[in-house]
Formats: structure tokens, sequence, C-alpha cells
């Protein structure tokens, strides 16, 4: 019998004769729950006396001090920021601030330890400490880490008369004393001592994988098939250092994982010894959603999950998210109680005719009417009970109390109702919040303190950290993650202490750390009794990684390829692909999640690979296709096109058919910071044009280019992004040393255009145009950035804000640079006015330069041609379109280097695995 099993076995029988006085301690939850799970198979027990030394503590002063109050952990942090902000004289501080008062409060008082003495710098945080114990001693409550303190003092009394101490790995010196005050007899079964010289011969594999993607998707597929074999899910544990870091990659590729059982395919599930929070589940991000409208004072996006939430029962015709975010983008509506209530008036303009103007009048009606009833019942200012209960008013009025909801989603919100009713009777009730800190209070709570558990079910197995399982025995283990940047994971110092400080007062800190490290992972290796699989990544995604030293300490991992995963829906319709592609779809039979060619073709996760043979539906070439009809139809239908869609077909056809005809998201959006710093010199430069009113020359050179920097900077903090690859290309924008910034650069072009006689007046800015092409019943319709007037000349001329690469000379003489001929022609249309050829303003973080690609040296090309080819191009791609023609134009070269649909692409060059 191994000792887990032999320490529950004396439990269950010593509280047979005695089951109030028998406690059972475990030094974590996992392990006094799986051993609550066990026992309760055996017979009645008393879960509270199978427990931790924090259960035991809270037990005790249950049972000798009931009157005392265990406050929260929620109450325990706004008691810290509130009692911080007082000693600190400051209306309110920061959340990691007070996360960090916290942490030390507890550190100290686990290890009883005492700030380091004689520094000025730490009075005022022992003043905050003593406030805070003072108001608990005065309320009678205690956190949990003050619960063990205060049991300690009274343990001495409890009728106990045995407690069994399971391997209880060190305890803190706090829990030392509670230990030592009990009274009766007690039992302890010491972890294993010594280290592991060798893996144990139930070793299977020690790997490492390309990356952890890989790796974990290898071990969840190994899981399927010892599933299949027969194994119970219940025999399994999926193990890893940092559970918190793995759990949101498990829970996105486990529902990718089913194994067949009597005929029929179970999707695999997993239950983790962490819980999840509540804050991303949809009940919580729609009601945080509601407060987050009322408070910010209705922006488009909080808006939106408000419209498109099914947690409300709103009727919901006329006012869609879709039609919210058209609305806005047409008048520049991002925010704003009042801008929300004139919207249909301002949309009037762009209006072509009465039915458009009438479902307007209806939109903005139900528009008005949410607006109103956000502000029924919140306000901005007030108690925080007040706070809460209005919150819970509007939440029943919605019908989100009480709509049908998914079992995670409905333990979501009865936690949240839980949290807003422990708010509301905490010691703080009283206390006077604005609705933004309300806002952030819940917001807080919901990612860091309210979780939920994952759903239990007989068909999962589990996954925990190393310590979940330390002590126990388990059939079958893997315990992935093995790199030497989680194994040993060291915090060096206390939080608010520097590392000399933490070495002063807790001189061994970082050998415990070690010790306690390479102790958890050696017990997790011999907690496997059939088979244990070791792994580990050489990669996270954006870093390399190396094995653990723990882990090379005992064998050198092999270097594992990816594989065909058999259990994975996107494994087997890449395979699915790949013999389709060469001619072999018979042999599709034994996989599944392809159920028809069609659809396949519509499931573009398998066109992955190469392929041979001749072209077909899996070119994305849909002419000879029944599918060719949809496209007709579609695209016959449709009359109005956007110049940036056609430019999209014309550059690349299977881009198009991802983009614009599936409607896929992006796969991979590993350029997204590049995307975001074109939406910000975008704004950046519009708002420059609109804010800036002084003339555009020498003289105001210097005040126009602190102008720009500031709109710029503003621009850049908004989207609060911390990457060195951001700051480096603000950095780029705005100046460094005595190199010449972006900036600098582009108000030099903005002279020389002024100069020129070239104005821009506000209706010229992000303006949407449209062209009618000439002896076609269709027209392209878009938002051309800026067009500038001459205003000697009367010529205007089309500007195009590019940050990353622009079309050439080349591409517009071949009919590959749709937009600026396009938009010129549109703005002709509309004014009649002469135009100069249009050009793309180059703005990037380390250079901007007129690029105008009609000119090649100072030959400059006949923009009549060019609008002739733009127009025949724009007919030739539209026929293309109904034919069902979406093939990449190329099989030997991509046009888009930073194509983020390369993963899914039929393009040869990207497809890494063959059949
Ligand atoms: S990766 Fe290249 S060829 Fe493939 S869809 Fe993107 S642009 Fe087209």
């Amino acid at each position: 019998m191994d000792t887990f099993s032999y320490v529950l076995s004396e439990y269950a029988s010593l509280s047979k004769t005695d089951p109030f006085g028998t406690w059972l301690l475990f030094e974590n939850t996992d392990l006094s729950n799986a051993a609550v799970q066990k026992l309760r198979q055996e017979g009645p027990i008393l879960p509270d006396h199978i427990t931790t030394v924090k259960g035991l503590a809270k037990s005790i002063l249950h049972t000798l001090s009931p009157a005392a109050r265990i406050i929260d952990p929620e109450e325990q942090h706004l008691l810290f920021a509130r009692i911080g902000a007082d000693v600190w004289g400051k209306k309110r501080i920061a959340d990691t601030q007070t996360e960090n008062l916290v942490n030390l409060f507890i550190t100290l008082k686990t290890n009883k330890l005492i700030l380091p003495a004689g520094e000025e710098k730490f009075n005022s945080i022992r003043e905050i400490f003593r406030r805070y114990e003072q108001f608990c001693t005065e309320n009678d409550c205690c956190d949990s880490i003050l619960a063990i303190e205060r049991a300690a003092g009274i343990a001495g009394e409890m009728d106990i008369s045995t407690v069994l101490c399971y391997k209880l790995y060190k305890p803190t010196p706090l829990a030392g004393d509670l230990l030592s005050s009990l009274p009766g007899k007690i039992t302890t079964l010491p972890p294993e001592s010594g280290e592991l010289a060798s893996l144990p011969p139930v070793c299977s594999e020690v790997s490492q994988y390309c990356d952890a993607v890989t790796e974990l998707s290898s071990a969840l597929d190994a899981i399927a098939s010892l599933i299949e074999s027969g194994v119970s899910p219940k025999e399994i544990a999926l193990l890893t250092p940092s559970l918190p870091m793995a759990l949101p990659l498990l829970d996105e590729l486990v529902p990718d994982f089913s194994f067949l059982l009597d005929g029929t395919r179970h999707t695999l599930r997993f239950t983790a010894g962490e819980d999840i929070p509540i804050e991303n589940l949809p009940p919580v991000r729609s009601a945080l959603a509601w407060l987050a409208a009322a408070a910010f004072d209705c922006r488009i996006d909080d808006l939106k999950i408000i419209i498109e939430s099914p947690c409300f029962s709103r009727k919901k015709d006329r006012l869609t998210a879709g039609r919210l975010e058209k609305a806005g983008i047409i008048t520049k509506t991002e925010k704003g109680r009042a801008a929300w209530r004139i919207l249909a008036a301002r949309l009037a303009p762009s209006r072509r005719n009465e039915i458009e103007k009438e479902y307007d009048a209806g939109f903005q009606n139900d528009l008005d009417q949410l607006i109103t009833r956000l502000d029924k019942n919140l306000v901005r200012n007030a108690p925080l009970a007040d706070h809460c209960a209005a919150l819970k008013t509007d939440l029943a009025d919605l019908g989100w109390t009480v709509l049908p909801m998914k079992p995670q989603d409905e333990a979501a919100r009865h936690a949240f109702l839980r949290l807003l009713g422990k708010l509301g009777q905490s010691s703080l009730a009283d206390r006077r919040y604005s609705i933004r800190e309300f806002y952030a209070i819940l917001c807080r709570f919901c990612e860091k303190t309210t979780r939920i558990s994952y759903p239990e079910s007989e068909n999962a197995f589990f996954a925990g950290d190393l310590r979940s399982v330390a002590g126990t025995k388990i059939p079958y283990v893997f315990i992935t993650g093995l790199s030497s940047d989680l194994l040993p994971r060291i915090e060096a110092s206390i939080p608010l202490l520097n590392a000399q400080e933490t070495a002063r007062i807790q001189p061994d800190r970082i050998q415990n750390l070690f010790d306690a490290s390479r102790y958890y992972f050696h017990s997790a290796v011999c907690t496997a009794e059939k088979q244990l699989f070791l792994s580990c990544a050489a990669s996270d995604g954006s870093k390399n990684l190396t094995p653990s030293p723990y882990l090379t300490r005992l064998a050198d991992p092999i270097q594992k390829s990816r594989e065909f995963l058999s259990h994975s829906l996107t494994g087997n319709q890449t395979r699915a692909g790949e013999l389709l592609a060469a001619g072999r779809g018979g042999e599709c039979a034994a996989l599944f999640g392809i159920p028809s060619l069609k659809t396949a073709a519509e499931i573009i996760g398998i066109e992955t690979v190469d392929r041979t043979g001749e072209p077909g539906i899996y070119d994305a070439n849909f002419s000879a296709d029944e599918l060719a009809e949809t496209f007709d139809a579609v695209y016959t239908e449709k009359t109005e096109f956007a110049p940036t869609v056609l430019e999209r077909y014309r550059e690349c056809p299977f881009k198009w058919y991802l983009t614009d005809h599936l409607h896929l998201e992006n796969p991979a959006d590993f350029s997204a910071e590049r995307i975001i710093v074109g939406t910000v010199m975008h704004k950046a430069m519009e708002r420059f044009f609109r804010e800036f009113k002084r003339p555009l020359t020498e003289e105001n050179r210097e005040s126009a280019v602190s102008f720009l920097k500031e709109i710029v900077k503003a621009e850049f903090d908004e989207r609060n992004i911390k990457t060195p690859s951001w700051l480096a290309m603000q950095n780029g924008y705005l100046g460094e040393g005595d190199l010449e910034s972006s900036i600098e650069k582009i108000i030099g072009l903005e002279i020389g255009f002024y100069n020129e006689g070239y104005r821009t007046l506000d209706e010229w800015l992000e303006r949407t145009v449209t062209a009618k092409i000439i002896n076609e019943q269709f027209t392209v319709s878009g938002r051309v950035d800026r067009v500038m007037i001459n205003e000697r000349t009367r010529e205007f001329m089309v500007v195009d804000y590019k940050t990353g690469k622009v079309k050439t000379h080349k591409e517009l003489v071949e009919g590959k640079a749709l937009q600026i001929p396009l938009y010129t022609e549109a703005v002709s249309q509309e004014t009649g006015s002469p135009a100069k050829p249009g050009t793309y303003l180059y703005l990037s973080d380390d250079d901007a330069a007129d690029k105008n690609p009609y000119f090649i040296g100072k030959k400059q090309a006949d923009a009549e041609e060019i609008r002739d080819l733009a127009f025949e191009t724009c007919r030739e791609i539209r026929e293309q379109m109904k034919n069902g023609q979406c093939a990449p134009s190329s099989a030997d070269e991509c046009p888009d280097e930073y194509c983020p649909y390369k993963r899914v692409c039929r393009f040869a060059a990207f497809r890494e695995e063959k059949a």
C-alpha cells in the first residue's frame, strides 16, 4: 500500500471511533480534495476535518471564537487600499501598490519576519500594518493568515485527540506554531528525503519538442490514446511547473482532441487544480460592460458587448453591434452619450434614400432607450453597498439573473452575485467610491480572487502543478513545461523590498526556493506508477528555451519532431488535406472531422500542405464546382466594392477569398503591432490637420513638430502596449538623441506641400468617396486618407498614408495599385476639379517620404491611362469573383511576406508538412 492510501485508511479507522477528535492535514487543497473524494467512496466523513493548516485554523476559530469573522481577500485588499491611502496622505493608491502591501504582510506574517530595523522608508509600511491589525482586533475579524496566528494562541482548548500530518514539506514558522500548540497525538508522515539519482524505470520518454503548442498537443494525443486503450481518465495526470501559464493553452487545445470508445467519439476533458477566474466568462463580461458603459460615457466597445450579449433579454432588432460599429466609423464616434443621441442626424448626409433614414430613426430610438436605461439606477458616486445594489437591480431587470445558461456560465453568474453580496456587506460598505473606482474594484476581483472550479467530470483527466500531487500515486503521469525558465522559478526578493533587504531578513530564502523546486519536481516524478512522460519545449513562441537543469541532471531529452496527431480534429483535417491533395482521397475513410469535400474546402485548416495534380477545388478554384453558382449570385448582386478589397484580390485572390469572402478571422496575427502603428499614425495625421490651425511655414516648423509629437505620443500611450518593439517604434517617431525623427521629416514634407500651395480642409480628411465605373453597373467606394487642394491652381491631390510597404510605379502601371487612381477618379467625379497624380506618404518610424507611384525619376505615367487600366482591372476582378477564381496568383512567389494567412495558405513555399 502506498503512503497516501495508508494515511487515508489510518484516518478512516481512527475516525470510526472518534470522528470529531481526528484530523488529517495536507499541505494543499488539491491533496485534501483528492483525499476527501477517495474517503467519501468508503463511507460518511467530516470533510472539514480533512484539510490544510489554514482550514484547521478556521475550524479552531469557528469552534472556540465563533463571533470572530474571517475576512475575504477582497475585503482585505480594500482595507489595505484605504489604510495605505490614509497613511500616505493620498486620495487613492495604485492597485499594484496595494497588492504588494498585502503580499508583504502575508510573507512577513507566515515567516515570522520583521521589516529591516532602522530603515526610515519602512516606517509608513509598519504604520499601515499596525492600523490593519488594530482594525482586525477592534472588529473581531481576521484574514486567513492572522487566523493561523490567533488559532495558535487558543488551539490548546480544542478537543483534538489525533492529528495526522501527511508529508508537510517544510511548514512555515507560523504554521509550525499552530501545529506545535495542538493538543492530542500528532502523527507526522515526513516527506521523502534525498534526491533522485536517476529516473524511475516507469519513465517511458524524455522529449524536447520544437514549441510549447507541439509539446502540449503531443501529450494530449498520447492521453487520448491511453483512454482509447481502456485507461480511465481518472488515472491520468498532466503536470507542469506553472499551471496558470499552461491553462490558457490547455483550454484552447484540449477541445480539439477526442477519443473513440465503443464506437462513439468523446471530446477530451480535463479538470484543474487551479480555479478559473470569472473575468472573461460571458455573463461577467456582459455585466462589467454594462457598468463600464455607464462609467466611461458609453464607449463603443462596451455598447457592442451589451447589444450582442446573450445574457441580457433585450429586444435586438434594429440596434445591432455591426450597425453601431458602421455608424461609429461614418460619424467618427467612439464614445459619448451626447454624440450617440444625435447619431441619426449625423448620419443623414451620407444617406441616399428615405428607407435608410427611416431605419436610422428606429435605430436611434433603440439606442436612446439603451442609454436612458443605463443611467436609470447607476450613479456616479455612492457608497459601495449602493453601487452593488444598483448593479444587482439592473442585472435583475435585464434578465441577467434568470436567463438559462450553460453550467460554467451559471457558476460564474453565481460567483459574481456572491461577490456583489460580499462587497455590499463588507466593512467598507459605507465608504464612497466613484463608479469608475467601483468598476476597477470589480474587474480586479473578477480577475484575481473570484474564481470557479473546473467542471467535475468522470471523463476528465487531471491537470495540476508539481505540488498538487506531491506524495500521491497516479498510474500515468505527463510532466510538461520542464524548461529552465520555469524550473526552478526563483523570486529573489519579497515585495517592496530589494534583494539586499530581503537577504537581510530572510537569508535562506533563495536556497529554500531552490530546495522546494527540486523537491516538488522529484516528488512529481515519483508519483507515476505505470508510465511517466517528461517533456520540454525549445521555444515558447517568442523566445528560445533550454531544458531545466533538474531534468538534464537525470536525462538528456530526445528531440521529437511534429507528428500526425491522430486524435486531433485539426490534425485529421490536415491529414485529409494531404491525402486529397495527393489524389489519395480514398484513404480519408479512417479520418474524422471531414464531412464532405465542400465542407473541407470551407475549412481552410486543411489547406496547409503541398499538393500535386490537376487544379480544382483544393486550389480554391471553384469555377467548375457547384459553389460557382454561389459566387456568381453573390458578386452579380453586389454593386459596391471597396478599393482596398479589389486591391487585395488583385494582390492575391486567395487572401481575398479568406478575408473578404469567407470572413475568416486572422489565424495568427503576428504582425499586430505593425498593424496598430498604422492606425495610430492615420489617427495622428488626421488629428494634426484638424487641430493645428496655423500655416505650415518654416516659421511654424518647430511648433508643428512638437504639436504632432504630442499627438503621436498620446496615441501611442493610449494603446497601453509596453513591449520593447513598440517603445522602439515610438522612439523612432518621436526621436532620440540628435538624429532627425520621423515626425520632423513628416513636417518637412508638409511644409513643402504648403509652399506649393496645397491646403488640407477638414471635410477632406478621412472622407468616404465613390466612383462609378464607366459603362458598368457598379461603383467603388472607400475612405480616402486625405485630399489636398491647391489654392492657386484649384487642382487636388489624393494622399494615402502608408506605415509599411508602398506600392511601386511598376505595380501602378500593371494595375496592382488601385486605391490612388480610384480615389482620384472618385474625387474628380464628385468635384469636377482637375487632378494631380495622387501620392503615398510613407510614414515609418525611421523615415518619412513622398513616394508618388506615378513618377519614375522625372517621368510621369499618363494619369488617364492609369485610370482606364484601373477601371479595366475592376471589371476583370468582378468577373473573376463571379467565376469563383480564388487561387493564389502565383505558385512560386507570395506577394505579401507579412500575410497573416501563411499557415493556412495553398502557396507551396509555406506548406511544411508532407503526406
Ligand atoms: S500567404 Fe501569400 S499566397 Fe498565401 S494567401 Fe497570403 S498573400 Fe496569398
